[in-house]
């Protein structure tokens, strides 16, 4: 006996179709926003994870060295491998390049309900610019993968790191203490970080004013707090992209949360993140934002914007909300009553899968009602009972497997009669 490993699931045939189900929903859309499919590889060298997030993600990472003593590791996240692609080959492409994915990610969590060691993202990243439009779009994406994908309840949060940054600055927070206070924030711990501040030697009017901000949804609030004006500035253009959500895009629902870190070192300005209520503490359905990292690995720097939804978790979701997935449906069941209308049956089923129907036969020789059984058991529609009496006419007998109503059809009326 053999254990699966930790963090890993098996899928079976209906989760593969539930999952499949979904994939296309999320890819049509994908493409109706016009983005086109990439493929990166499932394993990189681990300094491209480690050149964006330091030497501390290794405890993350699943990593090895290969036979060639090369450093690899499988990757946590696609941004990563998507714009090393980007720098490597598609920096000449036209902009704004619109590229999004499926892929598996491999991440030394602590497995629980909607948290695995592997997972699947579905992603895009939006580079070469960095308009209110453009914003407004690709948050607007996001959201409507996952209302297209069935999620009935949905969150969104939007916030701006360089307001946050501009805050600690203002406060005066040396880089160790916001290090320090980010994982806090990114928790909600906000007595915590009123106890972080009190300790840093801030004064309680200017902690708890600070803690305000965090969790103010007006944006008045904010600008009346900001001194900084190019952080003013970018609460100008953060009012824009809101405007465009609201007004053009029609979805009003958001939450201003300056609260949203991400990581401060690697996403910069926009960020933002939507969740699924319904799934209680691992309830963020995807991540967001604009961030820096073309430079950082040797590229033109250029402006670029992405997100990731956790696909595993929007299944979860559709799955906690009750949605009816639909079921797999098999048009027709063929069953050769003996041996002899073997090769009949073969002609008849291959006839249907041409015409684009989807079509099984008895491969066990089993008698009739063995065979209405496994057709109702594989959900078929019809079953194509093929016996000598009816071939002596040029004749099937379908049986409607819903309604058990039965009607003799000629061989080469089936494919009419499916339609
Ligand atoms: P991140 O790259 O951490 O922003 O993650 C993007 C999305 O991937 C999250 O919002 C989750 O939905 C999903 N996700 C992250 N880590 C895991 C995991 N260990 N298991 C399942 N889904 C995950």
């Amino acid at each position: 006996m053999f254990n699966i490993p930790r963090g890993t699931r098996d899928f079976t045939t209906e989760e593969m179709h539930k999952r499949r189900y979904i994939e296309e929903v999320m890819r049509s859309t994908f493409q109706s926003f016009g983005y086109h499919e990439i493929k990166t590889p499932t394993f990189e060298t681990l300094e491209l994870f480690t050149a964006k997030s330091g030497q501390e993600i290794i405890e993350e990472l699943y990593f090895f060295k290969d036979k060639g003593d090369r450093d690899l590791a499988l990757r946590p996240e696609l941004t990563a491998p998507v714009i090393r692609f980007y720098v490597d080959k598609l920096q000449m492409a036209p902009k704004p390049l619109k590229l999004f994915y499926f892929g598996n990610c491999y991440r030394y969590d602590r497995p629980q309900k909607g948290r695995y060691r592997e997972f699947s993202q579905a992603g895009c990243e939006l580079i070469g610019t960095d308009t209110a439009e453009a914003y407004a779009e690709l948050i607007a994406l996001a959201y409507r993968i996952l209302q297209n994908s069935g999620v009935k309840t949905l969150i969104l949060n939007i916030g701006n790191l360089n307001v946050l940054s501009s805050i600690f600055n203002q406060l005066k927070l040396s880089k160790k203490q916001q290090k320090y206070l980010i994982p806090l924030i990114d928790k909600s711990l906000f007595e915590d970080v009123l106890d972080a501040l009190k300790d840093f030697g801030i004064n309680s009017k200017e902690a708890e004013n600070l803690v305000k901000i965090l969790q103010t949804e007006d944006l008045q609030i904010i600008k009346d707090f900001l001194k900084d004006d190019s952080a003013k500035q970018e609460l100008v253009a953060l009012e824009k992209i809101l405007n465009l959500l609201e007004k053009a895009f029609g979805i009003k629902n958001y939450k201003i949360q300056m609260r949203i870190v991400r990581g401060l070192d690697y996403y910069k300005g926009l960020v933002f993140e939507i969740e699924a209520p319904i799934l209680g503490a691992e309830k963020q359905l995807c991540g967001g934002g604009a961030y820096d990292l073309i430079s950082l690995f040797g590229g033109k720097d250029s402006s670029s914007a992405g997100f990731a939804i956790g696909f595993d978790r929007t299944i979860v979701a559709l799955e906690s909300e009750n949605y009816k997935f639909p079921k797999t449906k098999m048009d027709a069941y063929i069953i050769p009553l003996n041996e002899e209308l073997i090769e009949t049956a073969i002609n008849i089923v291959q006839e249907i899968r041409s015409e684009g129907f989807t079509a099984d036969m008895d491969l066990l020789r089993r008698g009739i009602g063995k065979s209405l059984k496994y057709a109702s058991s594989i959900n078929a529609k019809n079953a194509v009972i093929i016996g000598p009496d009816e071939i002596k006419q040029d004749s099937v007998t379908i049986r409607d497997m819903d309604t058990g109503e039965q009607k003799l059809i000629k061989i080469n009326n089936i494919i009419n009669f499916l339609k």
